[in-house]
């Protein structure tokens, strides 16, 4: 049976931390088998990871929690365009201003078109 010395314990932890599946850490720790890993993991009592190869990456997508505003679904055509956020509730749906439409032809409330468009002077 296959001994671990100190300096191979820690290279596990490391590797194991990293979320390399368990054969490429045996790869890697010169050829040392997938239930080698696996046993060793369990006996040193590192906190699981999901097995399923690759750790999965976290795409971070700036969800802000929003009160107020109207969502996707009920935005009429009277209502503000301006997207203040992107709905938890709605799966990231964006969430849009509502407020009254300022008329014209903008899309926008009085606060979002002078946001959005830039004055002209008048001389
Ligand atoms: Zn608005």
């Amino acid at each position: 049976m296959f001994e671990w010395n100190v300096d191979q314990v820690e290279e596990l932890k490391r590797l194991w931390a990293e979320g390399l599946p368990a054969a490429e850490i045996g790869r890697r720790m010169g050829g040392l088998s997938r239930n080698a890993i696996i046993g060793k993991v369990s006996r040193l009592d590192l906190p699981r990871r999901r097995e399923a190869g690759k750790p999965r990456k976290i795409v971070s997508v700036p969800l802000i929690p929003l009160e107020g505003g109207v969502s996707f679904n009920d935005l009429k055509s009277h209502h503000c365009r301006e997207i203040i956020g992107w709905d938890k509730a709605a799966m990231g749906l964006a969430r849009y201003c509502g407020a009254p439409k300022v008329g014209g032809d903008s899309s926008y409330c009085r606060k979002h078109h002078q946001k959005n468009h830039i004055p002209v002077r008048v001389r």
